[in-house]
């Protein structure tokens, strides 16, 4: 809808006036949260920029592994919100039992996916090593922004984080011209492609390769 995006540009530009640099460029998006409330059925959207995309990691037996895909649907699974949680709802002047469902406005050059492995609960932080897989080619986004169109990324780098909660260690994979390596401190080693999705994958790092959307048949 021309409205939305209209919005959603406004806030853009709004942005840009405040901070704009090559990174905005690079790794800026913009997030968009849909509250539609269950009162009045009235519907509102907030845009925020973002620099990385925070996944929930969905439950899963020790055993079985999940995919990126399941983590982003989670994220942008629609989420009931009761009274106390929920904002206030423009109509009705008052807190309302209301639905809130994010997406992505706008795609940034890179994204930066954060695979949310650290819960916190009242008295301590557990870490989750499941295994996520992901793919290194065509990572389609489109599903998660304003129009059906394919939007396409090829990934470039994983961080990930081994140990526990107390005592980790952070180690990278980065694509070079002729092949993955593996950084770990001062040592540097090739490493295949096979060898990249493990259960210490912890942060994603994805490039756009389709800078013009094109229209899924
Ligand atoms: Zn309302």
């Amino acid at each position: 809808p021309l409205r939305i995006s209209e919005e959603a540009a406004a806030m853009w530009k709004k942005h840009l006036e405040r901070d704009d640099s090559k990174i905005v460029d690079l790794f800026s998006g913009q997030l968009r949260s849909s509250l539609h409330c269950s009162v009045c059925s009235h519907h509102s959207n907030t845009f925020d920029v973002f620099c990385d995309l925070s996944l929930p990691m969905p439950k899963r037996g020790s055993t079985g592994g999940v995919t990126l895909r399941e983590c982003l649907d989670l994220f942008s699974q629609e989420e009931k919100l009761d009274k106390e949680n929920a904002p206030m709802c423009e109509r009705c002047t008052r807190r309302t039992q209301s639905t809130k469902r994010l997406s992505i406005q706008r795609f940034p050059q890179v994204i930066v996916i954060h695979l949310n492995r650290f819960t916190m609960s009242r008295w301590s932080i557990s870490k989750s090593t499941v295994c996520v897989s992901f793919p290194l080619l065509n990572l389609d986004l489109g599903p998660y922004g304003p129009v059906d169109c394919a939007v396409l990324y090829d990934l470039y780098a994983v961080c990930n984080h081994s140990g526990t909660v107390n005592m980790g260690h952070y180690t990278a994979c980065c694509r070079e011209d002729n092949g993955w390596c593996f950084y770990n401190d001062s040592s540097v080693t090739p490493v295949s492609e096979n060898q990249l999705q493990t259960n210490q994958a912890y942060v994603l790092f994805y490039q756009r390769t389709n800078s013009n959307s094109t229209l899924r048949k």
